[in-house]
Parts: structure tokens; sequence; C-alpha cells
């Protein structure tokens, strides 16, 4: 049996996410058939291949060139159907819950979502997920022949030591209800980067003192090419603006490295970045809480710590 894995394209290229899907698919099966929509660029393409994919099914047609969801979860049905696959793998997201949602119901498959495991070996098809914003985790069995898992970013690593993808196209049936709605144009905020796609976020907190300081959060971040984040007491007063909030009842993010500035690390904070790769905790207090979730912490004043970072990073980086 093969495994599928859907490659969510955005901006031209593949998703860092939809590597890890791919990864963590090749890994329960060597056989492993990633499928794209729309145009991959020669550098994407090899490394489908380094990440573990041995087939791609390209689908090129125009109806499939803009992301949706109905269309994409038909295709995929269909192509769990040509090429017998009893597993399909996606990386969570917006577009990847809702292909995953849809595609289930298509094959009376089951559906486990926020997977942050591999198979374990006690037989049956049994995961863990992510359950309660991150709070928790859930040990799950698949028990339908087929089974749809929506991979939590940063669950598994990247692989760089696979093959050349054969690549096959793939016409899948055009079916009009899948395109009951035209996307007429779209319009994509720019000039910043966008905090849940973010590879780094430096986040400030309470211990930031005020709105004033925050070009030291800035600073770092620029110099990172960073998103900036903040805690939720942060954007209630105003500090920054509510699209920056982070956590249980704002953004959750999961970059390869979240920086925590004055941030105590309350959980309900914790519940949207724990996902990350790795933590780095900068706070005055060394019981801070948020060491505990931490991969590196610096117990010093923001307002000293934070220039030398910046300097030091820039002097790295050039
Ligand atoms: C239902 C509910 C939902 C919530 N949802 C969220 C959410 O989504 N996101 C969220 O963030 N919070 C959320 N909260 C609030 C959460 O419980 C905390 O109150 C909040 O996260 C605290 O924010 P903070 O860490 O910025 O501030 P504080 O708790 O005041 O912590 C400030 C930290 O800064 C440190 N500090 C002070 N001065 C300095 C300095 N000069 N240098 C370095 N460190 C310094 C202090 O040691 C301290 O650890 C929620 C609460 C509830 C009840």
């Amino acid at each position: 049996m093969a495994t599928l894995v859907f490659l969510e394209i955005d901006e031209g290229s593949v998703k860092k996410s939809s590597f890890e899907a791919i990864s963590y698919a090749s890994a329960i099966n060597a056989e492993t058939t990633a499928v794209a929509f729309g145009d991959l660029s020669a550098d994407d393409l090899a490394k489908i291949g380094k990440a573990g994919a041995t087939k791609l099914l390209h689908v090129t047609d125009a109806p499939f060139a803009q992301p949706n969801s109905m269309a994409y979860a038909s295709a995929l049905a269909e192509a769990m159907e040509k090429t017998g696959a009893d597993t399909l793998v996606l990386a969570k997201s917006s577009l990847g819950d809702a292909i995953a949602a849809r595609t289930s119901v298509k094959l009376s498959a089951s559906l486990i979502s926020n997977v942050t495991s591999l198979p374990g070996e006690e037989g049956g098809f049994s995961v863990r997920k992510s359950i309660y914003t991150g709070k928790a985790f859930a040990n799950t069995q698949s028990v339908t022949s087929r089974r749809v898992l929506t991979l939590r970013k940063n669950a598994a690593l990247i692989r760089e030591d696979g093959q050349t993808v054969a690549v096959e196209g793939f016409q899948p049936t055009v079916r009009d209800a899948d395109f009951n709605v035209k996307v007429l144009s779209r319009e994509k905020a720019t000039g910043e980067i966008l905090l849940p796609e973010a590879d780094i976020v430096v986040s400030g907190g309470r211990g930031m003192k005020g709105p004033e300081n925050w070009n030291l959060i800035e600073g770092l971040a620029q110099a990172l090419g960073a998103a900036t984040g903040c805690s939720k007491p942060v954007s209630d007063m105003d500090w920054r603006p509510h699209r920056e909030h982070v956590g249980q009842t704002g953004l959750k993010v999961a970059p390869s490295l979240y920086i925590a500035v004055g941030i105590s690390g309350a959980i309900q904070h914790l519940a949207g970045v724990n996902s990350s790769k790795y933590i780095l905790v900068i706070n005055k207090d060394p019981e801070a809480p948020f060491f505990k979730a931490a991969d590196y912490g610096v117990v010093g004043d923001a307002f000293e710590v934070l220039p030398r970072l910046t300097e030091a990073v820039k002097a790295q980086l050039g």
C-alpha cells in the first residue's frame, strides 16, 4: 500500500510543512506519492525527492490552479483510488484541514488531526495527537482500512537523503459542483512577515514596560528576518495590534525559533507556541514559568540583553 501526501503551494513554493509531511509519510511507507496542484520550481522538485517522495502526481490543469478545498478533496480521493493508497497525509493548515475533512468523508476514511508521532509498533494504526490547544496529547487508533492524517508543524524532521522523484501528469475529473465559488482576486498584506508563516518570531510581553520600547523587539526581529508577536495583555493595552497576539485566544504559531522577551509563560500563552521547534526565553526572573518550556534561556534584563543580542546577530549575519 502506498502513502499519499498533499503538497500545499504558497506564492509558487511548496510550504516547509509539506516537506515535513513527505518525510513523515516516507517513514510510514517507502512508497510515498506526493500530489501537487500548480507550477513547481526545479528547486522544489529536487527537494520533494530528497524529502522522501518516490513519485509525484502533478496536476497542471487550469481549473486546479487556485486553491480550492472541494476540488482538491475530489482530486485527492481520485488519486487515493488510482494509487491504491491507504493513508493520506497533509500538513495542518486552514487549507489542509478543509481538504482533510472533505477527503475523509468521500473515502469513508478515519480522520486524525494534529498528529505528532509516527504510528506505534503495537499493531493497528495508532498515533499521538495534540489536543486542548497543545496542552495535552491523546493516543488514537484508526479502525478503518483508509485514513487521513493532518500533521502538526515541526512534528517531523525533513529528510534530505531521498532520491529523484518520478513525475507523472495527473488530470483529475473536473466536477462543476466543486467550482461553485469563483475567486475574483487575491490581495495579500505586504511589507511584513506574516506571523503564522514565520520561521522566526520575536515576541514581547508586559516585561517590555510600554509600546515606546518595541523598537528593541523590532530591531532584533529585523536583524533575524523574523515576525513580531506579543502576549495578550500587551495587545489588550493597545501597545501592539491584536493581530500580533499569540496564545490560546490569539494566533497559534509554529516557527523554527520562538523568542519570548518579558513574557511570564502562562499556560494560555504557551498554548499558542508549543509547536515551535526551539524556544528561547529572555526574562529577568529565573523562576518565570516560561523557562520550563524553553530550550534556551537568558536570565537578564531585556533592556540590556536585547541591544547586545541584536548587535551580535547583525555581526554574525552581516
Ligand atoms: C481565558 C484566558 C485566555 C487567555 N489567553 C491568552 C493568550 O492567548 N495569550 C496570552 O499571552 N495570554 C493569555 N491569557 C493571559 C495569561 O493568563 C497571562 O496573564 C498573560 O500571558 C501574561 O502576559 P505577560 O507574560 O506579558 O505578562 P506578565 O505575566 O505580567 O509577565 C511579565 C514577565 O516579564 C518579566 N519581566 C519584567 N521586566 C522584565 C525585564 N526588564 N526584562 C526581562 N523580563 C522582564 C517578568 O519577570 C514576567 O515574567 C489568557 C488568560 C485567560 C484567563
